[in-house]
């Protein structure tokens, strides 16, 4: 992008990146309603882009602009939007500026859906860069992509993850390979239905041709109509039936290889077997060898805070689960594991049930409940004749998980509850789980 007049709404980590990228060549203002940290904004302003903090952004906007780079998370309908859509002004987001500035000799990987998409990300990234040394990763996990985008040569891999708020304002950008682990109605409220969802989703195979790949869950029903009319090559994964990666007699196959044995992999439950055989098909693509792919599965822990395998002490082995804030999370964990289980339940109160929980707890042998919630969840405990105690911290309802848990089973944080009630984030609440865990196998030894 040359000469161009750009706003960019929302400052955030994309904002500031792609800020960054295009300064040098273009007209930049960027606004946001929260102040922004003074080092940031210093270095913004001596590249020579305006800063303005302020709540009414459409003041600011005029007929003179080129582009609007809208933040992810603002609605398409957000007066600012809806102003610049009316005076002509191209909406994009942060990605789709870096895209323009891609080598686009590279190979990109995209991978979207409802879950799973940042596990399946890493795992790619995990495998691929084994034996490509320059592959990038970046996009909705956290690296904005107009951060390393310049770095990027012919023949690199870019692993990205995308969210369906970044593909809503995405349009020239195209994949080489498109990863869709699955599709539920989630995040309705911000598309407003879930046909729009969907079709935002879909985006994902944008600008694809027969040379494309596109790699589907031919479980999901949702994803495998969504997909029917594409043109990319498509490749499939199944749980269920044998198809290009999958599940046969407790191994992941590739085709007619046999990849791993399950019990080989260290990630926890059968939903990561979707997300391993979705990563397998796409590292393929990239002649990634078996022996990679094995040793990746072998040692990969899991994304923080997700199922993540903290230790095992004194045959209890533990799990930090904190990212799971409802309980469709807390079951799909539950599911994971038969041994017995001690449960860390509790949290912010948006005064939701736990009953759903219910199915998947046959297993759980003792709650430890804390925070805001924790005196429904001894009621329901109660009803399901399961031993819970109360506790004012995670830190006492861990401890005494620790002291009471017997061989062979597992120690499991997964709250069903966000963590705002006593942390900033869940990424807090999940360090001070394996904080004390760690701190207790020290004493142990
Ligand atoms: P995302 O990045 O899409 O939020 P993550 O990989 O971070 O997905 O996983 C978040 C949670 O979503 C997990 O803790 C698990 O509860 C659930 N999950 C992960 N993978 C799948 C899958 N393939 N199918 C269903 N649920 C999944």
């Amino acid at each position: 992008m040359k000469s161009k007049k750009i706003f960019i709404l929302g400052m955030a980590r994309s904002g500031y990146a792609a800020a960054k990228l295009l300064a040098k060549d273009n007209q930049v203002i960027i606004t946001d309603q929260k102040e922004q940290e003074a080092s940031l904004v210093e270095e913004l302003k001596n590249m020579g882009v305006e800063v303005v903090i302020t709540q009414d952004p459409c003041s600011l906007l005029n007929e003179t602009y080129d582009y609007m780079i809208k933040n992810p998370g603002i609605k398409y309908n957000h007066p600012a939007v809806e102003k610049a859509r009316e005076l002509n002004i191209k909406v994009i987001n942060e990605m789709e500026v870096a895209y323009f500035y891609l080598n686009k000799k590279a190979k990109v990987i995209g991978i979207t859906g409802s879950n799973g998409k940042t596990t399946t990300t890493t795992l790619i990234y995990n495998m691929l860069k084994k034996e490509h040394k320059n592959t990038f990763l970046g996009g909705n996990i956290g690296i904005p992509f107009s951060q390393f985008v310049l770095d990027v040569k012919e023949g690199d891999y870019v692993v990205l993850e995308i969210s369906d708020h970044q593909l809503c304002d995405m349009d020239e950008f195209k994949t080489n390979i498109s990863v869709l682990t699955n599709i539920y109605p989630v995040h309705l409220d911000f598309h407003d239905s879930f046909e729009r969802y969907k079709k935002t989703k879909k985006k994902i195979f944008a600008h694809h041709t027969s040379t494309e790949l596109a790699i589907i869950n031919q479980d999901n029903e949702e994803a495998m109509n969504l997909t029917r009319d594409i043109p990319s090559k498509k490749e499939f994964f199944s749980k269920e039936k044998k198809t290009d990666a999958y599940l046969k007699d407790n191994a992941i196959y590739y085709r007619d290889e046999k990849v791993i044995e399950c019990k080989e992999i260290l990630l926890q439950g059968e939903h990561n077997y979707e997300n391993i055989m979705a990563a397998i098909l796409a590292v393929k693509e990239c002649g990634v060898s078996n022996r990679t792919i094995k040793s990746v599965l072998k040692t990969f822990k899991g994304v923080e805070h997700r199922l993540e395998y903290v230790t095992t002490i004194n045959k209890v082995e533990y799990y930090n689960d904190s990212k799971a804030t409802n309980t469709e999370s807390t079951k799909i964990a539950l599911k994971s594991f038969e041994k017995d289980t001690y449960l860390l339940l509790g949290g912010l109160d948006r005064g939701h049930s736990f009953e759903d929980l219910t199915p998947c707890m046959n297993h759980v042998v003792y709650v430890a409940c804390y925070g805001e919630t924790k005196n429904r969840i001894k009621e329901y405990c109660s009803k399901l004749n399961i031993v819970c105690e109360v506790f004012e911290t995670l830190k006492e309802a861990t401890q005494s998980c620790m002291e009471k848990a017997r061989e062979n089973s597992v120690v499991l944080l997964s709250p069903a509850c966000a963590s705002w009630d006593q942390y900033a984030c869940f990424e807090d609440r999940g360090d001070e789980f394996k904080r004390v865990v760690l701190e207790g196998k020290h004493h142990e030894l």
